[in-house]
């Protein structure tokens, strides 16, 4: 149930965390992955493996969410040498995390070029390409609903942002048949956010669950919205939060 069997998928920050684990269930539903990365090329080879493990190609491209060139780049590369694309997996983030003294304009800037800028760039390029029944979906926070700790003022900003996008373009790309949905993970065991992590304890204490999330677990509902079995779910804002908001 659920096949994506045959459609391309493009996963932004697919080298490691969450990010990897929706490239690898993608590509066992039956999707081609290609793969995008910043700086760590052996996890994003290891990632293609388990893609091509799965019977699917996959294609791992160092690209910088924050250039502009390079988003666009890697979403016309996915349409040459894949012959389309069909699922945008808007996933990879910035997260400076500090006080408001310590954050600046140049932090400013990187969060919202990579966190939001990039999945804005992402869909409008790839929106052209998407045959019927695409898939836009974002990779937000918890925290854009409960900034539950001091630090969080730039990082809960960008995810918040993406409500309105994932709105906007639900509406305006609804009537082409696609659909843009978002998912909210709630504190999941990466090596962002170890859940034996220092803060961990605290950090696990406000879920309704009392654990972390596997990068798994987020990549089960991203591959739910990848799938036909969603085809009447957009514009929705979908918690996998361990209750972290309830
Ligand atoms: P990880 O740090 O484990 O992985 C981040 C991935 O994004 C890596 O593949 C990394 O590439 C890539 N990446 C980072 N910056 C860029 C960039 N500028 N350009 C391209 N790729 C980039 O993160 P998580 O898996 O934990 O997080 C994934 C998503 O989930 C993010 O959107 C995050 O905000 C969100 N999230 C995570 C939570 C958690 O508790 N872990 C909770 C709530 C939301 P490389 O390997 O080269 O560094």
């Amino acid at each position: 149930m659920n096949k994506i069997e045959g459609k391309v998928a493009l996963v932004t920050g697919g080298s490691r965390g969450i990010g990897a684990a929706v490239a690898v269930r993608l590509a066992r539903q039956g999707a081609d992955v290609v793969l995008t990365y910043e700086n760590d090329e052996d996890s994003a080879a290891s990632v293609v493996g388990r893609v091509e493990a799965a019977g699917r190609r996959g294609l791992a491209v160092r690209t910088d969410s924050a250039d502009v060139d390079a988003v666009t780049g890697v979403v016309e590369r996915t349409v040459e040498e894949f012959g389309g694309i069909d699922v945008l997996v808007n996933n990879a983030a910035v997260f400076h995390f500090a006080p408001l003294e310590e954050l600046g304009p140049e932090e400013f800037d990187r969060t919202v070029a990579v966190n939001v800028r990039a999945p804005f760039v992402a869909a409008r390029a790839a929106v052209p390409h998407m045959r019927g029944g695409g898939r836009i979906i974002s990779i937000g926070s918890n925290m854009a609903e409960r900034a539950a700790f001091p630090g969080f003022s730039l990082y809960a900003m960008s995810k918040t942002a993406l409500v309105g996008l994932t709105k906007g373009l639900a509406r305006e790309l609804g009537p082409r048949g696609i659909t843009v949905n978002l998912v909210h993970p709630g504190p999941t065991d990466t090596a962002a956010n170890p859940a034996d992590g220092p803060m961990a304890d605290v950090i696990r204490s406000f879920t309704a669950l009392g654990h972390y999330a596997t990068a798994d677990d987020i990549a089960a509902t991203v591959s739910h919205l990848a799938g036909p079995d969603s085809r009447y779910t957009t514009g929705a804002v979908i918690n996998v939060d361990g209750g972290f908001a309830a």
